[in-house]
């Protein structure tokens, strides 16, 4: 009896490793795959690469088999790469929560349209953290597993509560003697009301500020009117003293992008650089929690904030080719993800979502959230979100029901039109977003602003990657951990 050879019944010589692609132009398609590698093939190349008739001599070949889109059985180490890419890409999973969000108070002297909460007046104190919420707070978070942890300030305006951000400081550095973690504190500041004092002990604790400049004067007072002073000069002024006792590289500015913004892209770019500031964060609006009641007045579709990006990045780009190092701090996490084996981590992009997962929230009253938007829900009258109370066990509050039923909806490889996604290795869940805009936490990319401004950035950055000058200016936008001093307005970004 004849027995045939095998590659009769299997004419591949190759496997093919998970990847998805898109096609970019009539005979151009981006392959990218499951470790975030990509590729470009013509569509012949793509069927023969399916088919299993590439030739492994060849140029394509050589090119997927380095970048891990196949392997042979003969030699398995571009599995074993691929392996290892995978577990560096998702390493984020083993550590439980990273960023620890304390909201110290609901006080803030300014009424920014755009604000999610419900700000209260300076004087209001009942609105302040208590310092055995704190304490408490301070214990679940030395609970979690993470080496890293981030400890961010949020308000209102922290800094009214100082405080209650000193005592956390201190307590976290003491508790830490026994835990032995790499902790960085971050305040999220307006900087109106900094002083020398808060300055040196900023300074004695590494403290990084990250602060709201909005653009030239008349837009920042528009966005950020306050009721006690000029919110600009102030700002300016705080930034100033802060440099000098911090350094520059301890402050890093966020301009949150209104319907008044889009049109002054390059004045809003032009200030950053005569600031003396080389990140800027071009942050969109998220319209959700108490700044739903605002939307007509500062809102702008996905369409009109994308045009206002790519004008915006175009000339941050021309900027830095005239010898000024200014990056654009979206695009650098999205050219992080594309150029670097190890994914930023950030609560939005990575799946399975960051809620409760990479971050915790910390309210006033003693409620803890799985992110800074479900906090936000509150004000719209919904407190279905809150995992419990700072009271309870680490171990409650992430196994709360509320948990799973986010979690559910929180990896982005099992959500429709996300699975089949070229850019899901570079992308997150967000079902925290879907169900404050939506209603439901699975969601629909067809009608996702996020997924609309993700696909885009990714789009543009794929095909700006082209221009060899471009990609110079990208390599030295490459992290060494820049973003720290954004981490939780990344979070709600
Ligand atoms: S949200 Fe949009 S861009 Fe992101 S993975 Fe899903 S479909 Fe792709």
């Amino acid at each position: 009896m004849k027995i045939n050879d095998p590659e009769l019944y299997s004419p591949k010589n190759y496997q093919l490793l998970p990847f998805r692609f898109e096609r970019i132009g009539p005979n151009s398609c981006l392959l990218v795959n499951e470790v975030g590698e990509h590729c470009y093939l013509n569509n012949h190349e793509l069927e023969m690469l399916v088919n299993g008739s590439l030739e492994p001599s060849c140029m394509a070949f050589q090119k997927l088999y380095s970048k891990s889109f196949v392997y042979t059985e003969e030699n398995n180490y571009s599995l074993r790469t691929f392996c290892s890419k995978y577990k560096a890409r998702k390493s984020f999973i083993f550590d439980g929560p990273a960023l620890h969000i304390f909201v110290l108070t609901l006080r803030c002297e300014n009424s920014c349209d755009y604000c999610q909460v419900t700000r209260r007046n300076p004087d209001a104190k009942k609105y302040d953290m208590p310092l055995h919420v704190a304490r408490q707070s301070v214990y679940r978070m030395f609970e979690c597993p993470a080496k890293n942890l981030t400890v961010e300030f949020q308000g209102g305006e922290p800094l009214l509560a100082f405080d209650v951000m000193k005592f956390i400081i201190e307590l976290s550095v003491e508790q830490n003697t026994h835990h032995n973690k790499n902790l960085q504190f971050v305040v999220a500041t307006s900087l109106q009301n900094i002083n020398e004092e808060m300055l040196e002990f900023f300074h004695q604790h590494d403290v990084h500020i990250s602060t709201s400049v909005d653009g030239p004067e008349w837009l920042h007072k528009k966005n950020r009117p306050s009721c006690h002073s000029n919110s600009y000069e102030s700002t300016l002024k705080g930034l100033e003293q802060a440099r000098k006792i911090l350094g520059h590289d301890k402050i890093a500015g966020m301009t949150t992008i209104t319907k008044s913004s889009l049109s002054s892209s390059k004045a809003i770019i032009d200030e950053y650089v005569q600031l003396g500031f080389h990140s800027i964060f071009l942050r969109p609006l998220n319209m959700y929690g108490f700044a739903v009641k605002k939307e007509s007045k500062v809102g702008y579709t996905s369409e009109e904030f994308n045009k206002f990006y790519k004008e915006s990045l175009n000339y941050i780009i021309q900027i830095n080719k005239c010898g000024f190092r200014l990056d654009e701090v979206n695009a650098s996490l999205a050219l992080n993800n594309i150029l670097t084996p190890q994914a930023t981590g950030y609560v939005d992009m990575r799946s399975p979502c960051g809620d409760g997962t990479g971050v915790l929230v910390y309210n006033y009253d003693g409620k803890v959230y799985p992110s800074d938007e479900s906090r936000m829900l509150v004000e719209m009258g919904d407190n279905s979100l809150a995992l419990g109370s700072v009271y309870e066990p680490l171990n409650n509050l992430i196994s709360s029901k509320q948990l799973h039923t986010i979690l559910q909806a929180g990896v982005a490889e099992s959500l429709p039109g996300c699975s089949d996604c070229v850019y899901l290795p570079y992308c997150g869940a967000n079902p925290i977003q879907n169900y404050s805009r939506y209603g439901d936490m699975i969601g629909h990319r067809t009608f996702s602003a996020f997924c609309q401004k993700q696909k885009f950035l990714y789009r543009n950055i794929f095909q700006l990657l082209e221009d060899s000058s471009n990609r110079s200016v990208f390599y030295t936008w490459l992290p060494n951990n820049r973003y720290s001093s954004y981490q939780g307005e990344l979070n709600h970004a």
